[in-house]
């Protein structure tokens, strides 16, 4: 099989491109990609990348450095204290930016709020309850990645979300009769100042996951390969709606940034949903809730009973 683009050993094909390609070709075609989208957003500007030790973002650090890195403000980890994943994911984080010299916030839950998901997980703490843990965890990190990018002055933080991520997310909205969750599910969102919301900039949101996979292992990049403790007995519903979307794929190799370029012809179409945000008033940033008081104050408050 020959390189479409070089003609040396191709060891990769990508049908949905028609491309067959080695792999320096490879990994060239989908830094090229992501620089032609996404260097309009990030141009000029600087950023943090928030860090969860997995491949997407740690591929996406690896990638600022590379293809950004006077954009690259620093990098950082939310230590959510989950028994047997919190430490090892710190370790390779701590790993791959020390390698990279990026510099490495780490933010611990239980050392900054006095409590963590263990802590949820378990009953530990009052009134909190096992199932609410999943949830709990959504509701930390978003509201930790804005308050980090907010107080530190960048512009937005970069998350490793990728296309699956945003197909997945796409067809389960709709499903769910959700339509105004799409208007704001985007590879970048402009930040809010009034409501002290920072940018959201998705770097891999054109990358497909089988592509981050193949790049981090040509890349040599360090992550834990390893699933969330507490996801246990039911399969959670994405992880189906991602099966339903690998088994189209066979047959459909584009089916996934189909229905990104379908999202995205949708929205046009779409009134813009004005829903009233408020400032949370305990902790002054954004909540939808019109008693403001965020979700995030809200788990403080029940785990503290
Ligand atoms: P998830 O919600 O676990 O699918 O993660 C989505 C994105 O959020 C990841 O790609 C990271 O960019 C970020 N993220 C998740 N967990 C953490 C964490 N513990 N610390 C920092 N960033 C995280
Ligand atoms: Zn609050």
């Amino acid at each position: 099989m020959k390189c479409s683009l070089c003609g040396g050993e191709a060891t990769i094909k990508l049908v949905y491109a028609n491309l067959k390609l080695c792999e320096d070709c490879f990994c060239t075609y989908i830094e090229n990609r992501i620089k032609k989208k996404m260097r309009k957003f990030i141009h000029g500007r600087k950023y943090a990348v928030a860090v969860s030790g997995g491949k997407d973002s740690m591929t996406v650090l690896y990638l600022m450095k590379k293809l950004f890195p006077e954009s690259l403000s620093f990098a950082f980890f939310i230590d959510l204290g989950l028994p047997g994943f919190s430490q090892e994911a710190r370790k390779k984080v701590s790993q791959l930016a020390s390698s990279l010299e990026v510099p490495l916030k780490i933010l611990s839950l239980k050392e900054e709020y006095g409590f963590d998901l263990a802590d949820i997980a378990e009953g530990r703490v009052r009134k909190a309850r096992k199932k609410k843990v999943c949830r709990a965890c959504a509701v930390v990190k978003r509201y930790l990645m804005n308050k980090v990018a907010w107080e530190s002055g960048v512009h937005g933080v970069i998350t490793g979300h990728n296309a699956d991520d945003a197909a997945v997310t796409t067809v389960m909205n709709l499903f769910n009769i959700e339509f105004e969750r799409l208007l704001h599910l985007a590879p970048y969102n402009p930040p809010i100042p009034d409501l002290h919301l920072s940018a959201k900039l998705k770097l891999l949101y054109h990358v497909r996951e089988e592509e981050v996979r193949l790049y981090a292992g040509i890349r040599k990049i360090p992550y834990l390969d390893a699933k969330c403790p507490y996801v246990q007995g039911r399969e959670p519903t994405q992880h189906l709606y991602k099966r339903m979307l690998d088994t189209l794929e066979e047959r459909m190799p584009e089916i996934k940034l189909r229905i990104l370029a379908m999202l995205k012809e949708l929205k046009k179409r779409m009134e813009p949903e004005e829903f009233p945000q408020y400032l949370c008033e305990r902790c002054g940033f954004p909540t939808v809730n019109p008693k403001k008081i965020c979700n995030f104050c809200r788990i403080v408050e029940e785990v503290k009973g």
